[in-house]
């Protein structure tokens, strides 16, 4: 996959990008990741990359100007919306990603969704944010990473970069790893355990230690609704729960005494 990242402050992106998982899926030839510094498709002696809002205000915002000279040159796109000559249409665009507080709330499954293209292109916000036709006209999606605000989009970009880099084909290594981590299957994951067995009088379960493959794997699927149920117990209107999930669940629903 390539992602292209438009940020003021690409120096923020190699601590991250250039360690661990990440590191392993570029190396592998799965993850591309060029960041693209919007200074560079600002014009003038100096630059200028955003500007006060019409009617005050505090802050600055985003020039749709600069923003839409970035996207269009980094997909080869003409300035008056015309494909230049061997670039890819506009139809066959990436997704291109305004990371925004107000946007959609980044989960499992978007991140599952954004796995599925082979390109993403990232729209680092800053200030107050961006000009509003940047999302009106640019911007074919517009993601939030929770309900908080951060300074910039630089940190959602690497989150969004990491969580779908964890999904693509071999990064995880042991096959299926990612298929047992919270929310990929609707329920929250269940305990690990480690050795030592016996860890200041701290035993580990002893169905980990049996051997049993089957006993070991109804344990934990089982320890995965305990925890969804005690912690999210939201998640189990939309999980997909056999008869038997159902009937544990019930189990835990009479221990605690309710109906
Ligand atoms: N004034 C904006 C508002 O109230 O919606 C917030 C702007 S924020 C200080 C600057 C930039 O940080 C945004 O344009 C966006 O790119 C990024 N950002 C902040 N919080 C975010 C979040 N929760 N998810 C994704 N991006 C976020």
């Amino acid at each position: 996959m390539r992602i292209d990242v438009l940020t003021l402050f690409p120096g923020m992106f190699p601590g991250y990008l250039n360690e661990s998982i990440l590191k392993k899926a570029q190396e592998l030839g799965q993850l591309e990741v060029h960041l693209h510094n919007i200074r560079d498709y600002a014009r003038g002696k100096h630059r200028v990359t955003d500007e006060p809002p019409f009617g005050g205000g505090g802050g600055m915002v985003l020039k749709a100007d600069v923003l839409f000279a970035a996207v269009e040159a980094v997909l080869g796109w003409a300035a008056d919306g015309k494909e230049q000559e061997g670039a890819g249409d506009r139809e066959g665009a990436p997704p291109l990603i305004l990371l925004s507080p107000q946007g959609r709330p980044f989960t499992q499954r978007v991140a599952q969704e954004l796995a599925q293209h082979p390109r993403l292109l990232l729209i680092c916000g800053r200030y107050e944010g961006v000009d509003e036709r940047v999302r009106q006209h640019l911007a074919t999606d517009e993601i939030s990473i929770g309900d908080y605000v951060l300074t910039g989009g630089e940190l959602a970009a690497l989150v969004i970069i990491d969580a779908v880099t964890r999904l693509l084909p071999g990064v995880l290594g042991a096959e299926g790893a990612a298929e047992t981590d919270s929310h990929a299957s609707g329920l929250l994951e269940g305990p690990h355990y480690t050795k030592p067995a016996d860890f200041r009088g701290w035993q580990v379960p002893a169905v980990l230690r049996s051997g049993h493959a089957a006993q070991i794997a109804r344990w934990r699927r089982q320890e995965s609704l305990r925890r969804t149920w005690q912690r999210r117990p939201d998640l189990l209107l939309t999980a997909p729960l056999t008869e038997e999930d159902r009937w544990f669940l019930a189990q835990l629903a009479a221990e605690a005494g309710e109906e």
